[in-house]
């Protein structure tokens, strides 16, 4: 029997329909996003950066600016990934009057599908859905200064080149961009998981690959999945999670700031701090992996999604209990 099947069989991981009143169950998934190539974290035109301290240890206390990705630029993303595979799959679809149209960010939301129901939507005054998926704004491990370059970018003219009647443009403008091997921890979240919400929610996660401002496609992210713990309650924040391997990094004297960080250095200090912080919480843990012993569940989800009838299967469950919730609690009801 493969590992996913023994943790469906177990009451305590999974819920057998989306709940309406919050059951107090929580599946955290502890991620280290790593950029790979030059990604846009911004808004208007400026890298989004934030002064914090720099350890959470009496020693580090100075502040450091970091980057920040707030949480938008996380899920938005990450729900669209998802969205695609709803609609390649039928679930979904954005043509006018089907029944089962859905219009992301729009007034067309069809507040039934499972995009719908796990990530919520907010229409005026016509409904509201929480979302059932939570994330906080993460930080970058390094400081600003060494995380990111400035680019200065060619305007090229409409037929693409730099040329009008003999002229030659000179470069216009620079933007700043975040530079590949940046770190931010980050943890999300899913409140009262069922078992096709939490292949759902995992999947988004693996299978994105691209985050930050839309109109660059040089924004290479990579989620290395660290942790999945089952608890009764939420766990600590994105940020002191920064600052504990920021912490760990020093001491090992693993922090550099001409070069960037070695991965597998990351890797490690972020699961000791992740132990560190998860033996100060006040919550039961019902089930934890920790990589790489999660590797086998890691590999297992990795295969659903890359055969198409089981993909089918478990979206066809996920749309079921989305639908099931829907009539009984939402919206459409
Ligand atoms: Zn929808």
């Amino acid at each position: 029997m493969s590992l996913l099947d023994t943790l469906r069989q177990q009451d305590s991981l999974f819920l057998p329909a989306i709940p309406q009143k919050p059951q107090g169950r929580y599946v955290h998934f502890v991620l280290l996003r790593e950029t790979e190539s030059f990604p846009l974290f911004q808004t208007d035109g400026s890298l989004n950066v934030i002064r914090v301290r720099a350890g959470h240890q009496a020693e580090h206390r100075e502040t450091i600016s970091r980057l920040v990705i707030f949480k938008r630029k996380q899920t938005s993303p990450e729900r669209l990934t998802g969205r695609e595979l709803l609609r390649s799959y039928g679930i979904i679809t954005d043509a006018e009057k089907q029944p089962n149209t859905c219009v992301y960010n729009s007034a067309d939301f069809c507040k039934q599908c499972p995009d719908c129901i796990l990530y919520g939507y907010a229409i005026g005054s016509s409904g509201a859905e929480k979302s059932k998926v939570q994330v906080d704004s993460s930080f970058s491990i390094t400081r600003y200064e060494a995380s990111h370059k400035a680019f200065s970018f060619n305007a090229l003219h409409e037929h693409g080149t730099m040329t009008d009647k003999g002229e030659t443009r000179s470069s216009f403008g620079e933007q700043d961009h975040v530079t590949p091997q940046v770190f931010f921890p980050s943890i999300v979240t899913l409140r009262d998981p069922t078992y096709a919400g939490f292949l759902y929610v995992l999947g988004n996660l693996l299978r994105t690959d691209h985050y930050g401002a839309q109109e660059t496609r040089t924004g290479k992210v990579y989620n290395h999945l660290l942790a999945i713990t089952w608890g009764n309650g939420e766990i600590f924040s994105n940020l002191r999670y920064t600052q504990v391997i920021y912490d760990t990094l020093v001491e090992r004297q693993q922090y550099r700031e001409q070069e960037p960080l070695d991965p597998q250095d990351v890797q490690l200090a972020a699961l000791s701090g992740y132990r560190l912080l998860i033996d100060e919480e006040p919550v039961v843990r019902a089930a934890e992996f920790l990589m790489p012993e999660l590797d086998e569940l890691r590999r297992e989800v990795i295969a659903i999604y890359s055969d198409a009838e089981q993909t089918r299967a478990v979206l066809n469950e996920l749309n079921t209990t989305a639908q099931e919730y829907a009539k009984k609690y939402g919206a459409k009801k």
